[in-house]
């Protein structure tokens, strides 16, 4: 999806309002892939702001990735406001802008990839008490429980027992 932006470069308008369904099947963070399952819903509009161009509005869809501690596949909603700069002033705010506008054409699916990598948490986790994988047996203690003895694990001591068991 490509939006002209020319009539807000030459001041013919003030704002461009934008309320579209995008299509974006994965984004890539390193090695991490993260599926959306919904298109983006974006709603809010292109405005001018003395020279710069920016862009306000919501952001909404749903991804499906992999909890950091128990490994299941899950899915859950992101949703937020943005108010981003799209065109900048000078060369000085280009470290702000997160879009690519190439002859007054301003690429709204690049945009969202950009803005979804930069407002995804760090990891993700399926639910805040998720109890995680058995270290021992590798149960998921979110639906089982195992009979591991449960000793307090140091994880350095079990690097030492793996060390001494290749001798
Ligand atoms: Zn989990
Ligand atoms: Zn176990």
């Amino acid at each position: 999806m490509k939006i002209d932006i020319s009539d807000l470069i030459s001041k013919k308008c003030d704002n461009i309002s934008v309320e579209e369904n995008v299509n974006i099947d994965a984004v890539y963070r390193g090695n991490e892939e993260i599926r959306l399952i919904k298109p983006i819903t974006v709603k809010g509009h292109l405005y001018r702001a003395d020279q710069c161009i920016l862009f306000s509005g919501s952001f909404d869809t749903v991804i499906q990735t992999e909890c950091c501690r128990c490994l299941e596949v899950f899915s859950t909603d992101i949703s937020f406001r943005f108010n981003e700069m799209i065109v900048g002033e000078n060369e000085e705010d280009s470290d702000d802008v997160i879009a690519d506008v190439d002859n007054n054409i301003f690429d709204l699916n690049d945009f969202l990839e950009r803005l979804l990598i930069l407002k995804l948490p760090m990891r993700f986790l399926c639910d805040s008490d998720c109890k995680g994988l058995c270290p021992q047996c590798g149960t998921n203690l979110n639906n089982s429980e195992c009979s591991c003895e449960k000793e307090d694990i140091d994880i350095r001591l079990i690097k030492l027992r793996e060390l001494l068991k290749q001798d």
